[in-house]
């Protein structure tokens, strides 16, 4: 454990040193549960995001994209359930007033001083503020705490819009937000961040049909995540239990990654019945068979900051090479936020910068995220690329001047090897 704890220390100083992720509002004392993502971290955010929409959105027929707003009529949220049910019971040390989520703690002894726990109470996690000048009851409203809300008020307009036959999708990214007790762990328990998240309308099932689509669900999660290098043997599948599971749910399933502090959720996956399009009092009209009834709902939730978290988790390696250690991120190529670094061998020779400038130049057109780095000596450069997880370094020296090649290295081999200019793009492409 002791091993893993320092890895998460690891990953943090690479995610700031390299421009991956900032301590929010850092330079005043920083703001707990906030990250702010530098270029590269935003890269890969985006990637992964890309990746995911590209996959269930672009690639589908009956999957809708929505993009809605942040803050609802709070009457949304009380519909839902939210402003009663979305709490967590918190409990107090009675000596350093440390206050803890009851359910992340074992025992009746505060962890940090070993005080008395007291004052369970319930607290409810979302943010508040208030639209307009006047600020009365009926001006308060709330930082949505899931992406999902937007979808099921949205639900009509997409009929409306578009006449979709049942089974059909409605999938949104964005910015969720969540008053956590206490926001830790990195990018993990954030109280700000970005869900990924498809509201999946059926039929209301008869006879159990709706684990057929579970089911689905729960293949197609698998399969995404192994284009970004999760494979099923580090995915661990939880069900969530009745006690534990959320007040809309009647079956979760978790999908749990080994994080360098242990094991987290990931994402999740639930059946959410018809609860959400009964409470705003929306349903269906099948015209085909003059029928009308709420839909039921399969809906996998991912979060976009835990999976960053688990990809950099995924990726940092150290070799050991005797007298020092070369630590490098082994992303996927298809989400790396650089694919190829491109090098002149020596920053003093006039030609050789030229040459590499102009090499450069040409394949950024082709593929734009590249980058020009003649900065320190080569060894350096590679030491920062493999830092970023960068697949591909290319290294223009005298001989590309003779014989129009250059020196291609592998990031996770080191392995160099030298190549046409004219096969570049085929060897960093994805
Ligand atoms: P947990 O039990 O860890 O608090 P949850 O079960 O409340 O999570 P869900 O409500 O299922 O989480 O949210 C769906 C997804 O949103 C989660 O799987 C996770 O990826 C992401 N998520 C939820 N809360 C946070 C958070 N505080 N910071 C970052 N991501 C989060």
């Amino acid at each position: 454990m002791k091993k893993e704890e320092n890895k998460l220390e690891k990953i943090v100083s690479l995610a700031k040193r390299r421009g991956f992720a900032y301590q929010g509002s850092e330079i005043y004392g920083g703001l707990s549960g906030m990250w702010d993502y530098g270029p590269f971290g935003v890269a890969l955010k985006n990637n992964i995001k890309n990746l995911w929409w590209k996959t269930f959105v672009d690639e589908r027929e009956n999957i809708y994209g929505l993009d809605a707003a942040i803050i609802m009529n709070s009457k949304v949220l009380e519909a839902s359930g939210h402003l009663k049910n979305f709490t967590e019971t918190l409990v107090e040390c009675d000596k350093c007033k440390k206050q803890f989520r009851a359910d992340h703690i074992e025992g009746y002894k505060c962890p940090d001083c070993g005080g008395e726990l007291e004052k369970e109470k319930q607290f409810n996690e979302m943010f508040e503020t208030s639209i307009g000048a006047s600020k009365d009851s009926s001006s308060v409203v709330y930082l949505r705490p899931e992406t999902a809300q937007g979808i099921f008020t949205n639900f009509k307009n997409i009929i409306d819009s578009f006449h979709p036959r049942l089974p059909f999708g409605i999938a949104q990214i964005g910015k969720a937000f969540r008053n956590e007790i206490n926001a830790r762990d990195f990018l993990f328990r954030a109280r700000e961040f970005e869900q990924m998240e498809i509201e999946f309308f059926i039929n209301p099932p008869v006879n159990d049909e709706w684990k057929k689509y579970f089911e689905d669900w729960r293949k197609l999660i698998l399969k995404w995540l192994n284009k970004i290098g999760f494979t099923k043997d580090i995915i661990y599948e939880s069900e969530v239990s009745d006690k534990d599971r959320a007040h809309y749910s009647k079956k979760t399933i978790d999908f749990e990654y080994d994080f360098p502090f242990g094991r987290g959720e990931l994402l999740g996956l639930a059946y959410r019945t018809d609860y959400d399009l009964k409470n705003h009092k929306l349903d269906y009209f099948d015209d085909k068979t003059g029928e009308r009834f709420i839909p039921h709902v399969i809906e996998p939730s991912f979060g976009v900051d835990r999976m960053v978290f688990a990809v950099l988790s995924q990726a940092y390696t150290e070799d050991n090479l005797g007298d020092e250690v070369r630590t490098y991120l082994k992303l996927p190529a298809n989400i790396a936020p650089i694919k190829a670094a491109f090098f002149p061998l020596l920053k003093n020779k006039i030609e050789l910068v030229k040459k590499a400038r102009k090499i450069f130049e040409m394949i950024k057109k082709e593929i734009p995220h590249i980058l020009f780095d003649d900065n320190g000596n080569i060894g350096k450069r590679y030491r920062r690329q493999d830092e970023i997880g960068t697949p591909h370094c290319i290294t223009i020296d005298f001989d590309t001047m003779q014989d129009g090649s250059v020196t291609l290295r592998d990031r996770d081999t080191g392995k160099q090897k030298r190549i046409k200019i004219e096969e570049i793009i085929s060897y960093i492409s994805v």
